[in-house]
């Protein structure tokens, strides 16, 4: 099995809060790989690490074979990231955007256009292409860095939280986009809370809890004898049969 990321003994603390506890992960490549945890995991600050956007305090991270941290630039030109809260040039169409990100790659101008003209087709943003980025809305701008994530055909694409904010008939675009691009030998990594499409989507999962990989490996063998990977996911974060309501005697019923 060639792996597309290797992540060792990895750390990082903002001061006195450990965010991610020395973990270590084998992504194997060509797979829809998911990252799933309860808020506070730690999963973007693992992903943040693995795509080079935050120095980690201790340990390393290999991505298609190049040290992330020591060859930036051979692993930068290797991947493609959508990140959680993404920034975007906002005084740019999206047509605009993507031209722009394609010359930063170093692709010719024709392949750009001819690139950003078949994704915005797909991604069904063809009729916004000339408005500015401003102007788009939550599902449109994940579209738009997703189509900026993607032209210059990446061989690992990470996206944090892909789907969120983002409406069905969306999210079933933006899905069939990631499973052509899976289909042709490549991986995708995403990270998300919501397990039914995890479980939909991915052939290799990492759950994640308090800085620390719980489980990893393929969907079949995580989700174990549990009847959904929800299941799986609450035993393993410890929160299975707990009864959130039960302290809040006050809430409903009318009385004030
Ligand atoms: P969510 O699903 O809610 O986005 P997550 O799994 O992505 O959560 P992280 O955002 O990686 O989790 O956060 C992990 C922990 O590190 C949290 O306790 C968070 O408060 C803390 N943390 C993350 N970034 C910072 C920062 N820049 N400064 C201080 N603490 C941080």
């Amino acid at each position: 099995m060639t792996s597309a990321v290797v992540v060792r003994g990895l750390w990082k603390r903002f001061g006195q809060q450990i965010a991610v506890a020395g973990i270590d992960l084998e992504l194997p490549a060509g797979k829809f790989i998911g990252l799933v945890g309860p808020n506070g995991a730690g999963k973007t600050t693992t992903l943040s690490m693995v795509t080079g956007l935050l120095r980690p305090d201790q340990g390393s991270v290999e991505v298609v074979g190049h040290d992330v941290w020591r060859d930036p630039v051979e692993v930068k030109a290797r991947i493609g990231v959508l990140p959680e809260g993404l920034r975007l040039f906002e005084r740019l169409s999206g047509r605009e955007l993507l031209a722009y990100s394609g010359r930063l790659r170093g692709l010719p101008g024709a392949e750009v256009d001819k690139r950003a003209t078949q994704l915005l087709d797909v991604l069904d943003l063809a009729g916004a292409q000339h408005k500015l980025v401003v102007d788009y809305s939550t599902g449109m701008r994940k579209k738009i860095g997703l189509a900026a994530a993607l032209l210059h055909n990446p061989e690992v694409l990470f996206l944090d939280e892909p789907f969120e904010g983002v409406d069905p008939v969306s999210a079933q675009t933006i899905r069939g986009v990631l499973e052509r691009y899976t289909a042709s030998g490549a991986t995708v990594v995403f990270s998300s809370h919501v397990m039914e499409l995890v479980e939909s989507l991915c052939d290799w999962v990492a759950v994640m809890a308090a800085g620390r990989i719980r489980a990893h490996g393929p969907l079949i063998e995580v989700r174990g004898a549990a009847p959904s990977l929800q299941q799986a996911f609450l035993e393993l974060v410890g929160a299975h049969g707990r009864d959130a309501g039960s302290d809040l005697d006050w809430l409903g019923g009318g009385a004030r």
